[in-house]
């Protein structure tokens, strides 16, 4: 029967990675050779915008094959056994595949808002055939979430996640950067994110403790596996795995937020007018307020989003915009604040000009008053209102903006998937997925 297992928080802010140990499990799987994978398996971020998540509030779930439930439950939790480090509370649950479809609403909202962990256990307790908790178990949130949301309908993306050898955790990573520059260069448009083309920065190796060495990521399995030739690692590679994943789709940001009942941490959109001007603030910070439903709401475009707080200086009162993030807590200085990720400009507001009058009297052109839109004749001293306007062109255009690459987070959409967004996944698998350096070659 086919069925679903989700794993989460084994990762915790004191290093470790959940995708790590989902390599592990995947390891443990097939070593019992009872099971096989009917998908590869899945990253999922979850609301990228509570503030108490692991670093990258990822969980991620695996879909199998099998008659032996249990023994694949437990390979899992063995290989998550394996791997905790202090302070974790993870999870894994085992779902069928005919439950799935009642924890879809779920896995729906643990993308944008905050889920209570008492819904979780309810819903475990009814479509789960196993779960086993570690710690306080927080962790059921994320697996139940990554379970529920199996991106067959949909868009998503791959990443391929390659992993160091144990004696080069927490060391810095080493690797060439020209060969990622020809990644984009000889794959263009199959990848995203490789680096930030304003900077040059290198984005495909994290800096943390963590067991990961670099991740690629894009829109084919087949793309990944063509870049693994491109790329020039400067260390040994212990393993690697591709993973499908909604990361790069801003799948966090499909719903309206009402704007007379933000709640914080959630993720959306809404759709306005510009209020008033943009505002930078010190540090870099840049404020402007969007009038929704007759709601202001006070948005906030962060200094490292570098060149995107631009593109919010040029909007004018009136302009007609759609406004994606995420709802920053109220504070004593300051109301709820969006935190933009995403800006879409529907309709620049038209600006006119007044074109100068010509006096009647004298034949010549009239100069401006300044007050009430007034004019007023060099010669005779005549007044008069202009009758003539001529748009005034923008320095904008209508269109979607979204921050750098190094700004982005996992879940953000880059500009160039716009339009390459997939509709569904067709089950098919490439015959090479991951590779294991103690496990020789497939
Ligand atoms: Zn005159």
């Amino acid at each position: 029967m086919l069925v679903h297992i989700g794993v989460d928080d084994t990762d915790s802010k004191m290093g470790g990675c959940t995708t790590y140990t989902a390599t592990e499990a995947v390891k443990q799987i097939l070593a019992i050779e009872v099971a096989s994978f009917k998908d590869y398996p899945k990253i999922i971020r979850l609301n990228p915008n509570i503030p108490w998540k692991t670093r990258g509030n990822a969980a991620v779930a695996f879909t199998l094959e099998t008659e032996r439930l249990e023994a694949v439950f437990d390979a899992v939790c063995r290989a998550v056994e394996a791997n905790l480090t202090t302070h974790v509370d993870a999870a894994v649950t085992l779902l069928p595949d005919h439950n799935l479809d009642q924890l879809r609403p779920f896995a729906q909202r643990a993308l944008y808002t905050v889920v209570k962990m008492s819904e979780a256990r309810t819903l475990c307790k009814k479509l789960c055939t196993y779960m086993k908790l570690w710690g306080k178990g927080s962790g059921l949130k994320g697996a139940l979430a990554a379970v529920g949301n199996d991106l067959n309908k949909g868009d998503y993306t791959y990443e391929l996640l390659a992993y160091r050898r144990r004696e080069n955790w927490g060391k810095p990573r080493l690797i060439d950067p020209q060969s990622v520059y020809n990644l984009d260069k000889q794959l263009t448009g199959l990848l995203f994110n490789n680096y930030d083309p304003e900077t040059g920065r290198i984005l495909i190796t994290p800096h943390g403790p963590d067991p990961v060495y670099f991740g690629i990521r894009g829109e084919s399995p087949e793309a990944l596996l063509e870049a693994l030739h491109i790329i020039k690692p400067q260390e040994p590679v212990d393993r690697w795995m591709i993973f499908r994943t909604n990361q790069g789709t801003a799948q966090h940001l499909q719903t309206e937020l009402n704007p007379k009942a933000l709640k914080s941490y959630e993720s959306g959109y809404v759709r306005g007018v510009v209020a008033s001007r943009a505002v930078v603030c010190r540090g870099g910070h840049l404020y402007i307020n969007i009038e929704v439903q007759s709601t202001q709401i006070k948005c906030a475009v962060y200094e490292p989003t570098g060149s995107f707080r631009r593109i919010f200086q040029q909007l004018v009162e009136g302009d007609i915009v759609e406004v994606a993030g995420g709802v920053r807590r109220a504070a004593a200085k300051h109301p709820k604040v969006l935190n933009v990720e995403y800006l879409k400009i529907i309709q620049l507001k038209k600006t006119l000009q007044p074109i100068k009058p010509i006096c009647e009297r004298c034949g010549i052109r009239m100069k401006s008053k300044g007050r009430g839109g007034f004019f007023k004749c060099r010669r005779c001293g005549s007044k008069k209102k202009a009758a003539e306007f001529v748009e005034v062109a923008r320095s904008l255009k209508e269109g979607v903006y979204a921050p750098p690459p190094r700004a982005h987070r996992h879940l953000t959409k880059p500009l160039h998937r716009l339009g390459l967004e997939k509709k569904s996944w067709d089950g098919k698998m490439t015959l090479r997925w991951y590779w294991f350096s103690d496990l020789g070659d497939l």
